[in-house]
């Protein structure tokens, strides 16, 4: 039986509650956003006691299928105002699955600032003093947690800007080294789960098994043809050699697209210092390892581990979106230097994205030069450490640059842009607009369609499947990035659950969700104009493609005919 742990921080309790039948279908995304949608009154102060956080594994999480078993968060984000799902990777998702927990529910606030360990076992799950913890970054928690509760444990926690509610705090989870590298970046998860005074989640599996797919021959069947698939994909074979690292030379010389200085141009000079062939060759000659798997059984295996030239671990999971934006955006093209600031985030728990656009913004604010690594890792710092002007900046660029006066700003919804520019992708950039998340993960990225109706109808497609996807627990660069064929996900989700869902059932499922999280963020207060990129993607052409983002408004708002 599938229950809910449902955990209450204003009275210090936790209850065990029976999943109900119309969650039965559910998970990950879907099922934040149906339970989000029931429990919350959308208006309530991101920050405040009515708001919850709910951590829920996907529908498949775990089971024995490859690249299955990413942990979804979905929260009322301080940054948006909105819904917000995040996910990752790591082995949280699959010991929840594991465990038969669809979710946990964090809701309440205590009235004291006392910190709390939420430990989760077989047994249900208990809340525990966390005190010695306050102050520490991630990997010192980490370190602490896995000295008494075992080096198997899962880890979720959050550093010292979520402990102060800052705005672009994560929420760390540890990867199949027990490292917190993982990051539930977006949205401002790591604020939220500071606001319930939580410290840190620990997730003991042991005791349970993978669980049984229900038609097992025909569900080896489909492991056996995925594998295959993967195997002969030219693009999954470039990814599993390169990750996504691998495209941002193409992405910055061929496609013009990369964010460069704080979005003034797609193309950048030093892309292959910090991408592509020549710097992942480099960085390996040098002990980094590539084609790594970020959680147990991904055969995509995109992500690497980054050793500095002595050859001690700096992080794992250096990707394409930390590299463009804490890189090109900042014109900085020192890719140890990179890699530092991603650790340096990874730590105090901080999100990447918003990082390097808010730091973009400090440029044109005149608090750091282009180009100025050493200044960038300071303010990283000034924010970790919580100064007065580091407070300013954890609440990201959006909050940066009212306080600064500066009206040229890569936000929508409040929320950084990640490492697209919507000038030349447009079909990324009307996701951007119409998604609840504001984030291209939310669709995949989108290459520039002929026209506009073309970049809605294909934005509307990768939304949907996405949308599903996320709600399974698949991770989308190993599915929907690969174009693995979605009635063959329906196939995958039938022999392992038992059910008979056709592919109309599945699109309907994505459907569904996304349409839930626009009912949410109505109720919130927003209107069709928060769909809109900040006026210089329309006015300033992004050189040298000189494309402005030319998708007009009745066109981003017919996306939600259906
Ligand atoms: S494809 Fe990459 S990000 Fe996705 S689960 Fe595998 S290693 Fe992690």
């Amino acid at each position: 039986m599938s229950k809910i742990l449902r955990v209450d921080m204003t009275n210090l309790k936790v209850v065990v509650e029976a999943s109900p039948p119309e969650y039965e279908r559910l998970g990950g995304r879907g099922l934040t956003a149906r339970i989000l949608n029931r429990e919350l009154l959308p208006t309530c102060h991101p920050l405040g006691k009515h708001n919850k956080i709910i951590f829920a594994p996907g529908l498949l999480d775990g089971s024995r299928f490859p690249s299955s078993g990413r942990l979804s968060v979905g929260f009322k984000s301080p940054l948006t105002g909105g819904i917000k799902e995040s996910n990752v990777g790591g082995t949280s998702g699959q010991k929840l699955g594991r465990l038969g927990i669809k979710a946990v529910i964090l809701e309440g606030q205590p009235d004291d600032t006392e910190l709390h360990i939420i430990k989760v076992t077989k047994d249900g799950a208990a809340i525990l003093p966390a005190d010695n913890l306050t102050g520490l970054t991630n990997y010192a928690v980490v370190k602490e947690l896995r000295a008494i509760h075992g080096e198997n444990v899962g880890v979720l926690t959050i550093g010292p800007p979520g402990e102060r509610k800052a705005s672009m705090a994560s929420v760390a989870c540890t990867d199949m080294d027990g490292m917190p590298s993982r990051q539930l970046a977006r949205g401002g998860a790591g604020a939220v789960m500071g606001s319930k005074r939580i410290k840190a989640i620990v997730i003991d599996d042991t005791r349970t098994k993978p669980i049984a797919a229900k038609r097992a021959k025909a569900f080896r069947e489909l492991v056996t043809e995925y594998t295959k698939f993967l195997d002969e994909s030219k693009g999954a074979n470039l990814v599993r050699a390169y990750g996504q690292m691998g495209g941002l030379v193409w992405i910055s010389d061929r496609n013009h697209s990369l964010p460069v200085r704080n979005f003034t141009s797609g193309m950048f000079e030093g892309a292959s210092k910090i991408g592509g062939k020549e710097a992942i060759g480099y960085l390996t000659s040098q002990g980094s390892q590539w084609s790594i798997p970020c959680m147990p059984g991904c055969l995509q295996r995109c992500s690497n581990i980054v050793r500095d030239k002595e050859g001690n671990y700096v992080t794992s999971g250096l990707e394409f979106e930390t590299a463009a934006l804490l890189g090109a955006n900042l014109g900085i093209d020192d890719i140890y230097a990179i890699a530092a600031m991603s650790r340096l985030d990874d730590d105090y728990g901080l999100d990447d994205i918003e990082m390097g656009v808010t730091l973009g913004v400090a440029v044109d604010a005149g608090i750091m030069n282009l180009g100025d690594s050493t200044r960038a890792i300071a303010l990283i710092n000034e924010i970790g450490q919580g100064t007065t002007l580091g407070r300013i900046l954890g609440e990201g660029a959006a909050v940066t640059a009212r306080a600064f006066g500066i009206s040229r700003v890569p936000v929508i919804k409040g929320q950084a842009i990640p490492a697209h520019d919507p000038r030349v992708e447009n079909g990324t950039g009307v996701t951007y607009c119409t998604s609840a998340m504001s984030d291209h993960t939310a669709g995949a990225v989108l290459f520039r369609q002929p026209t506009p109706a073309e970049a809605v109808k294909a934005s509307k497609q990768v939304q949907i499947n996405v949308a599903m996807v996320d709600s399974l627990g698949l991770c989308y660069i190993a599915f929907t990035e690969r174009a693995y064929p979605m009635e063959k996900v329906t196939e995958i989700v039938n022999t392992q659950c038992g059910l008979d869902l056709s592919y109309e059932d599945m699109q309907e499922m994505g459907k569904t969700v996304l349409k839930e999280e626009r009912v949410f963020n109505l109720k919130a207060g927003f209107a069709p104009s928060a769909d809109r990129l900040p006026e210089f993607f329309k006015e300033e052409p992004s050189p040298p493609s000189d494309f402005i983002f030319d998708v007009p408004d009745s066109e981003i708002d017919s996306f939600w005919d259906f």
